[in-house]
């Protein structure tokens, strides 16, 4: 039987799994960690709340094909992923719109109103060189220090100058009063959680799934002949055993809190941009749906140590990458070629859909057939 090895069992190393192994292909998985699912990985607490633990995941997609793929794995709730920032003492709608700078200024304001507030405010910069440039050339000084600077400088633990442009190169701006957060056509959340979906997924004859085993190339060579390709959504750096060294990432802290109430905040995310050390608090029982006399609303502070969540993007960190992007190139070209994917093996911040829509083309293309049409 042709077999294939999967490393990381979150949304990459499930969808590619399931597809080939619907395919015919024998899947032997290996996962670091005690559970499946990777950071999208949900839980229900002692108390019987449903839990993100590695921070909210909200789903949203403008892919038809990818939802119905999706749904035979879970059912879907619609979701308000309604996310506001705390400046002063008003929580202003994110991201920006005429709904925000109304809640800022207190007053309504109309298109063209907003249009000319921002022609006045924005800094004439033609190439933006860093973050602060950046923002101060789209949304102008007075939002830039409301509602970013301080939210950049805390997640990144950096200057805005000192980070590349492309960290807020794509600041949403709306001309109208749409309060949702992401822009994509639908945004959901699976109904029972995400960690079901994924076990559904990972329900297959041929799909086989071993937790608490990290996989590096040395482990892969071991074991190479008995397969006919290898995909790797581990980490970059450590699957190549950090040859070239290790590759920066930022991290996060999360701190709960239990309340003997339905709910606290308004709305499933608000972030503190100014005066606290964290970052955002989230009560993600807004998006969940879930009915329960308690609430739990998580208090994020970002940091330097821990689980490798955000790559943190600088010429130097790119030029490292790179080196490994190298060492890739040739893997994939290997008798036994190694596929990279993912957001730790490509070292990239990818939403959901994004790393679901690439393992279903990376699958049609290894196949050489339109297995899902995405
Ligand atoms: C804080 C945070 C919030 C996010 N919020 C959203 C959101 O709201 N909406 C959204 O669309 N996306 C969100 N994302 C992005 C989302 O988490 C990713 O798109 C998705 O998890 C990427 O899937 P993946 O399979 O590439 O990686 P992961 O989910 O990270 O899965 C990789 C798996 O590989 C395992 N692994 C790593 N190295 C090895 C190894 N050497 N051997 C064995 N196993 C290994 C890991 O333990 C992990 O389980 C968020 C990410 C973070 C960090």
């Amino acid at each position: 039987m042709k077999k294939v090895l999967i490393i990381g069992a979150g949304p990459v190393g499930l969808t590619t799994g399931r597809l080939l192994a619907e395919e015919g292909y024998q899947v032997d998985l290996f996962e670091r960690r005690d559970h499946i699912g990777g950071n999208c990985f949900d839980y229900h607490s002692a108390a019987g709340l449903l839990c993100h633990k590695y921070g909210p995941h909200y789903f949203r997609t403008n892919s038809d094909e990818l939802l119905a793929w999706l749904s035979q794995f879970s059912d879907w709730i619609p979701a308000n992923y309604h996310v506001r920032a705390k400046v002063q003492d008003k929580f202003v709608p994110l991201p920006i719109s005429l709904a925000t700078v109304e809640a800022l200024k207190g007053r309504t304001f109309s298109v063209e109103e907003f249009e000319h507030y921002l022609a006045q405010e924005r800094v004439a910069i033609e190439h933006p060189q860093n973050a602060e440039e950046q923002c101060l050339a789209t949304v102008g000084r007075e939002l830039y220090e409301a509602i970013f600077k301080g939210y950049t400088e805390k997640q990144w633990g950096i200057s805005a100058k000192e980070l590349l442009p492309s960290i807020t190169a794509r600041i949403p701006l709306r001309f109208n009063r749409d309060i949702r957060y992401p822009s994509e056509k639908h945004q959901v959340m699976p109904a029972q959680g995400y960690t079901y979906l994924f076990k559904n997924m990972a329900d297959h004859s041929r799909l086989s799934i071993k937790l608490n085993q990290e996989f590096c190339l040395s482990d892969v060579r071991a074991v190479e002949s008995a397969y006919e390709f290898v995909i790797c959504s581990g980490q970059l750096d450590q699957f190549f055993e950090y040859q070239k060294g290790k590759l920066p990432y930022r991290s996060l802290r999360f701190e709960e809190k239990i309340s003997e109430s339905e709910f606290v905040q308004e709305n499933v995310q608000i972030n503190y941009p100014n005066d606290f050390d964290y970052t955002r608090t989230v009560e993600i029982k807004h998006v969940t749906g879930q009915q329960h006399p308690l609430t739990s609303v998580v208090y994020e502070y970002a940091q330097a140590e821990g689980e490798a969540f955000y790559p943190i993007l600088s010429l130097e960190s790119l030029a490292l990458c790179d080196q490994y992007r190298e060492l890739a190139r040739q893997e994939e070209r290997a008798q036994c070629p190694i596929y990279f994917l993912g957001r730790l093996a490509e070292y990239r911040y990818f939403n959901m859909d994004h790393v679901f829509l690439r393992s279903i083309k990376l699958v049609n293309q290894l196949l050489n057939k339109e297995i899902v049409k995405v």
